[in-house]
C-alpha cells in the first residue's frame, strides 16, 4: 500500500486526517481481526480454508500469490461493504471471475482478500428490442451465448477461455477472440457498468443509448484495467443477431510465412464477409489431433476461417473465397465445418493441448498492423531460432495477434528476460503493441515502457490515485 497517500490526506484537510489516524489503528490488527471485522459483516461469505486459498492464489499464468482469504459476494451491497472494510484496514483486494487470465492479473500478491465473483451469476435484464442485457459480472461467457441462442442473439467476443471467462473478467481485460475480427474487442460491447470504485463509492457509468458525448467515457477507461480502478457489479453489454448463416472453413496451407501472406489478403476482400481469421501452425494442429482427436491436416499450417452469409449465397461466396486464395499454393484440400463452434472450440483447446504434450508453457500475445504481420512472423522465428528455443506460433491473424508458446522451465532467467525483451522490441518496432488481448498483468510489466512513454504511464498512475486513492485494487498490475 502507498503510505504517502495517508501523507497526503493527513496534510490537505483534517477530516481526512482523522480518518487516517483510524485507518492507522486498524491496519495495526492482526490479519485474523482484520478478517474477524469483515466475517461479522459478511455473514458466511468469507473463506479462509487453506485448499480454496490455494486454487484462489493462482491463475492460469505461472505467477503464484499468496490469498489472505476469499469473498463470495451475492450483491453489489456485498463488494460495496468488502471495499469498506478494505479501505478501513487498507488491505488490497483482487477481483475474480474464471481464473483464466494469463499474465497474473487475478493472482493475489502480499496477502491480498480475492473476490470471487462466481456467485454473482444471474442474467437480470434482456432487452431484445434494443440488442442489449444487463448481467452480473460472474456470467460466464459460453452461459450468456447459450441463454442467447433460442432468442437469435448472441455475444461476440468469444475468447478461447469462454467455457470458464466470464463477462466481469472478460470487461476487465478487453478480451477479445476469433470473433473479433469483425466484431472487435469488449470495449466495443460494454455500455454501461454499476462498479464500486477505490474511493468506496457505488456509481454506474455509461448510457443505454447507441451513441453519447456526455462526460468522459469512463466505461472505455474501466474496460481494460484488469480491476484495478473499480469492481464491476453489473455490466450493460450489447448483442447482435445471429447471422442467417456461418461456415467454417479450414485451409491446409504448406507453411507459415505462406499463410500469414494470406491472411493479409483475406483482410484486404472486405467482400468475403469474414467474421474470423485465425491462424495455426504443423505443431498446433499436431497437438489438436494427438490430445483432441482432432482430424485436422497435416500441413505446415492452416487458416481457421468463419464466413457469414445468406443460405443461399454460401456457394459463392466460399466460391469467390477460394479464388482470393488461388495465389497461394494449398496443401491439401479445405475442410468445411457447419458446427462453426465446435471449431472455435478446437481453435480453443490449442494452448491446454499443448500444455498436455509439454507442461506448462510461456504465453505471449503481441499484435501489429496486418500489414506487418508476417514480418512479425518472421522476426519471432528467428528470434527464437537464434536462441535455439522451439517456438509455436498461431492466433487472431486477422487481427494482426500473435500468440506464441514456448517450454521455459529449462530456460535460464537471463535468456528468457533476453528473448522477451528482444520479442517486444521487435513488435514495438513495427508499431505494434506488446498484447493485443491478454493483459499485462505482472508478467508484462518490466517490459511497459517500451510501448508508453513516461508521460502516458504517469497519467494513467495519475488516474488510478484519483479512482483508488489507498491502492487498494489489484495493486501493483497493469500499469
Ligand atoms: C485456454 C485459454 C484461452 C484464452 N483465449 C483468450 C482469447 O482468445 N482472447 C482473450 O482475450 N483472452 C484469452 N485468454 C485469457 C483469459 O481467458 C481472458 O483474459 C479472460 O477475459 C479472463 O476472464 P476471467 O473471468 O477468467 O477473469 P479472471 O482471470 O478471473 O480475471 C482477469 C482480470 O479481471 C479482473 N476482474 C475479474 N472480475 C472482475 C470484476 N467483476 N470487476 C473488476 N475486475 C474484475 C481480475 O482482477 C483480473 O485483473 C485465454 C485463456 C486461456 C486459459
Amino acid at each position: 500500500v502507498d503510505n504517502n497517500v495517508l501523507f497526503e490526506f493527513g496534510v490537505s484537510d483534517s477530516k481526512p486526517l482523522l480518518f487516517s489516524f483510524g485507518v492507522l489503528f486498524n491496519c495495526m490488527l492482526d490479519s485474523a481481526e482484520k478478517l474477524e471485522r469483515l466475517s461479522s459483516t459478511l455473514k458466511g461469505k468469507v473463506v479462509t480454508d487453506a485448499d480454496i486459498l490455494r486454487t484462489f492464489s493462482k491463475d492460469m499464468s505461472p505467477v503464484k500469490g499468496d490469498a489472505l482469504a476469499v469473498v463470495r459476494p451475492s450483491s453489489a451491497e456485498d463488494v460495496l461493504a468488502t471495499v469498506q472494510w478494505a479501505v478501513e484496514h487498507l488491505v488490497p483486494l483482487v477481483g475474480r471471475g474464471g481464473g483464466s487470465s494469463l499474465e497474473g492479473e487475478s493472482v493475489p500478491m502480499n496477502g491480498a482478500v480475492v473476490i470471487d465473483f462466481s456467485s454473482m451469476d444471474r442474467i437480470l435484464e434482456l432487452d431484445e428490442e434494443n440488442l442489449s442485457v444487463m448481467v452480473e459480472p460472474g456470467v460466464v461467457n459460453r452461459a450468456l451465448n447459450r441463454f442467447l441462442f433460442d432468442k437469435g442473439l448472441f455475444f461476440p467476443p468469444n475468447p478461447g477461455s469462454w467455457e470458464m471467462s466470464t463477462i466481469g473478467g472478460n470487461a476487465a481485460t478487453n478480451a477479445a477472440g476469433p470473433r473479433s475480427f469483425k466484431y472487435g474487442s469488449m470495449r466495443n460491447w460494454v455500455n454501461g457498468v454499476e462498479v464500486v470504485l477505490g474511493t468506496a463509492e457505488k456509481t454506474w457509468f455509461g448510457t443505454r443509448t447507441r451513441k453519447s458525448s456526455s462526460g468522459l467515457d469512463m466505461v472505455r477507461l474501466l474496460v481494460g484495467s484488469e480491476g484495478t480502478l473499480g469492481l464491476f457489479t453489473k455490466l450493460l453489454v450489447r448483442l447482435a443477431p445471429i447471422p442467417a448463416k456461418r461456415v467454417g472453413v479450414i485451409v491446409p496451407l504448406e507453411d507459415v510465412d505462406t499463410a500469414t501472406k494470406a491472411v493479409v489478403k483475406l483482410t484486404h476482400t472486405p467482400s468475403l464477409n469474414i467474421s474470423a481469421l485465425e491462424f495455426v501452425d504443423k505443431e498446433c494442429l499436431d497437438a489438436l489431433n494427438k490430445v483432441q482427436s482432432a482430424s485436422l491436416p497435416e500441413s505446415g499450417a492452416a487458416l481457421m476461417v468463419e464466413v457469414e452469409t445468406e443460405p443461399e449465397e454460401a456457394d459463392q461466396k466460399l466460391s469467390s473465397f477460394l479464388s482470393v486464395l488461388s495465389d497461394f499454393k494449398l496443401a491439401g484440400e479445405p475442410l468445411y465445418e457447419d458446427n462453426v463452434d465446435a471449431m472455435w472450440d478446437l481453435r480453443g483447446r490449442i494452448t491446454l493441448s499443448l500444455e498436455k504434450l509439454y507442461g506448462q508453457r510461456y504465453r505471449e500475445d503481441v499484435a501489429v498492423p496486418i500489414t506487418a504481420f508476417p514480418e512479425l512472423v518472421r522476426g519471432v522465428k528467428q528470434i527464437f531460432m537464434d536462441k535455439q528455443v522451439n517456438v509455436v506460433v498461431f492466433g487472431h491473424a486477422g487481427d494482426g495477434n500473435l500468440h506464441l508458446e514456448f517450454s521455459y522451465d529449462q530456460l535460464e532467467k537471463d535468456k528468457l528476460n533476453s528473448l522477451l525483451a528482444e520479442l517486444f522490441a521487435l513488435t514495438v518496432g513495427l508499431n505494434g503493441t506488446i498484447t493485443g488481448e491478454h493483459g499485462i498483468g505482472l508478467l508484462k510489466l518490466p517490459y511497459l515502457g517500451l510501448e508508453h512513454s513516461g508521460a502516458s504511464l504517469g497519467a494513467m498512475r495519475r488516474i488510478k490515485k484519483a479512482l483508488d486513492p489507498y491502492n487498494i485494487l489489484n495493486p501493483g498490475k497493469a500499469y
